[in-house]
């Protein structure tokens, strides 16, 4: 008995997805099954443990599997388990529905790209999981009852636009889901999914090493060549895969192939990873775990509720996925297995948090991905720098919380510098160019390396040839408040606080003389400027960082940079407006004009307009914010109208 037929309309970003999956360009179709059969494992894992949890749970666990069924006359392909299944409601919201929050960023992206090479390499960075059948399927149905319920249901899709969903009374626990394949390709003979050899081929390479048994029908000579119609015995079956856990393999016996496939698996990423690391710790406290670094950043990285990526398993028990008890948020990127011995199959996520064994794994883990970046970096540097490119801003949140790995992350992270232009610099490459007698490492935080280096607040280090690393990430600004030095040189900003440049020959009592002299000269002007600009600045004093520009904008040592004020006050936080301080380049004929118009008039209005456009101009010059454009533009106007 059925209650009919309902038919439902895919969500847009699903129906864009199926869109593209059902003119796929991508040329590997193959991964579609490798999709299914990672979606049948997950299920007889979710259904392993939940049974586990929940004895009054009515489910048969006692021969669970995954089966493929190929039917040559009526060209389908079934992938059937009997795990966890899914509900009717379940069905319409995890199968019509795509919760993804990177979604619509990817299709955007896409949408984007003219060239279709990007996008296949865009698809293969997303992983589509289930949609994939629409590559070689032109209906796809699902059959599915879960675990315990008695009712299941049937959904059906073409793909285009709407699927429907209908109630059975007699499905088998689990899901099946059946392709009608689209007719084979005339011009390209290279896959025939109806072909069992072909199937058996694609399982081997994608999915071996998946623990459960993947089983076919057996091979005997008359049943491939001809399939007994009027046979109905079932057929016997056989398992192809090999089911060995990768993690709990000694490592030559694991080609990097193997990894790779497993790696997509649980990444549910079509690309190659970077880096594979092994961790297989012996003793009292036994566990093992394989880890990779991806190739590319995945979109959600820098979203609300990214997910971290190592799964928990327990024995070869799967347990959860995004353990993020066994790594920290800035490492969030790795992705992942760790199988713990001697743990309890009953561990929930709050008791593993105070556990003391993961807290001790968890260490060690850290340490064994930072060391494999270090090496990277030292062996590798192509890799290290493709690493960098796409995980280095994540890998800077380190650098905020985890005290205890500081160093080393100090170690592995590079920064653009005035030293190439090109190529980034690591910490330890600046210390040993370092000039004679430099204590310091110079840095300026920016929204770009062509704002830091226009800005007026590098002259006098460029003028002296010294070295600066131009932070341009919004990370940046936060953890430099925090990381005092490096390697026992102090870390200072540039646009902060006095800088005293001076050899020690060039401070000799000439020099000294000059600088008082020089003081006394302008002391009148200074004090002046301090209170017309009172309303803007704390302080106007003379500069010892400026060649050619007139006058710039600093902080004092310890104060709260304009962009990181930004920054809190977007977190929602309430930040009152640090006043700054202004420094005059006496050399520059503006400020000496300045000095000597001042002398002359006092207080004269027109001279108040300038030192406030001198403020303004040294605002503009360092990438910042004017209070009153109108204000200053009009000021301009009428100095320009005074040359005409
Ligand atoms: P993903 O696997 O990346 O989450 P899919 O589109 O492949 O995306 O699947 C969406 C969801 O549908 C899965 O997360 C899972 O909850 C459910 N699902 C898919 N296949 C099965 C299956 N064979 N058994 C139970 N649930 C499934």
């Amino acid at each position: 008995m059925t209650t009919g037929v309902e038919t439902f309309e895919f969500q847009v970003e699903a129906r864009q997805l199926l869109q593209l999956m059902i003119h796929s360009i991508y040329s590997n179709k193959d991964v579609f099954l490798r999709e299914l059969i990672s979606n049948a494992s997950d299920a007889l894992d979710k259904l392993r443990l939940e049974a586990l949890r929940d004895a009054s749970l009515e489910a048969d666990t006692s021969d669970l599997h995954i089966a493929l069924e190929v039917d040559k006359e009526r060209r389908t392909l079934t992938v059937r388990d009997n795990g966890i299944g899914m509900s009717h409601d379940e069905v319409v919201q995890l199968i019509g529905t795509i919760a993804n929050s990177g979604t619509a960023t990817f299709l955007k992206e896409l949408r984007d790209s003219k060239d279709a090479a990007a996008s296949q390499d865009l698809i293969g960075q997303f992983g589509v999981g289930f949609y994939s059948s629409f590559m070689v399927a032109d209906e796809v149905t699902l059959l599915t009852r879960r675990a315990g319920e008695s009712q299941g249901t049937r959904w059906v899709s073409s793909g285009e636009g709407t699927y429907t969903i209908e109630e059975v009374d007699d499905a088998p626990q689990g899901t099946a889901v059946t392709l009608r394949l689209k007719p084979e390709d005339t011009e390209d003979h290279l896959y025939d999914y109806t072909s069992p050899w072909k199937i058996r081929e694609i399982v081997k390479r994608y999915s071996d090493f998946i623990t459960w048994p993947i089983k076919m029908a057996a091979e005997t000579a008359d049943r491939a060549e001809e399939p007994d119609e009027s046979d109905d015995s079932a057929p016997e079956l056989e398992t192809v895969n090999s089911m060995k856990a990768l993690w709990a393999r000694s490592k030559d016996e694991v080609t990097d192939d193997e990894y790779h496939e497993f790696y997509k698996h649980i990444s549910h990423d079509w690309n190659n990873p970077l880096e594979t690391i092994r961790l297989q710790a012996e003793g009292t406290f036994e566990y093992q775990s394989l880890l990779f670094i991806p190739s590319q950043a995945p979109r959600d990285l820098f979203m609300q509720d990214r997910k971290r990526g190592v799964q928990l398993y327990v024995k070869r028990v799967f347990i959860m996925d995004d353990c993020e008890a066994l790594m920290p948020e800035y490492l969030r990127f790795v992705k992942g297995v760790v199988d713990a011995a001697d743990l309890s199959l009953n561990v929930s996520r709050e008791t593993l948090q105070q556990d003391r064994q993961i807290q001790l794994m968890r260490r060690r883990l850290v340490k064994k991905v930072l060391s494999t970046v270090k090496d990277m970096m030292s062996g590798n540097p192509e890799q290290y720098a493709t690493f960098w490119k796409e995980f280095g801003r994540v890998l800077k949140e380190g650098l905020l919380g985890d005290f205890e790995n500081r160093d080393t992350i100090l170690e592995v992270c590079s920064f653009a510098s005035t030293h190439d232009a090109e190529e980034p610099t690591s910490l330890r490459s600046y210390v040993e160019r370092m000039r004679e007698g430099q204590q310091n490492i110079y840095y300026m935080t920016g929204e770009s390396r062509s704002i830091i280096e226009s800005s007026p607040h590098m002259e006098a280090f460029q003028a002296k040839g010294l070295e600066v690393l131009l932070l341009t990430d919004p990370i940046d600004e936060l953890w430099v408040d925090a990381v005092p030095e490096f390697d026992g040189k102090q870390l200072r900003s540039i646009a902060k606080g006095q800088v005293d440049l001076d050899s020690e020959e060039e401070k000799n009592e000439e020099a000294e003389a000059e600088r008082e002299q020089r003081q006394k000269d302008f002391a009148d002007l200074l004090s002046w400027m301090t209170t017309t600009l009172g309303d803007h600045v704390k302080e106007v004093r003379l500069s010892s960082r400026l060649t050619t520009s007139p006058a710039c904008i600093v902080g004092d040592t310890h104060d709260v940079t304009p962009a990181l004020e930004n920054i809190y006050r977007a977190m929602g936080q309430h930040v009152p407006e640090t006043k700054r301080i202004l420094e005059l380049n006496p050399t520059h004929p503006l400020v000496s004009g300045l000095r000597t118009a001042h002398g002359e008039r006092g207080d004269d209005p027109g001279l108040a307009d300038t030192a406030e456009l001198l403020h303004g101009m040294a605002l503009l010059a360092e990438g910042g914010e004017l209070r009153d454009p109108s204000r200053f533009i009009k000021l301009v106007a009428g100095r320009l109208e005074q040359t005409l």
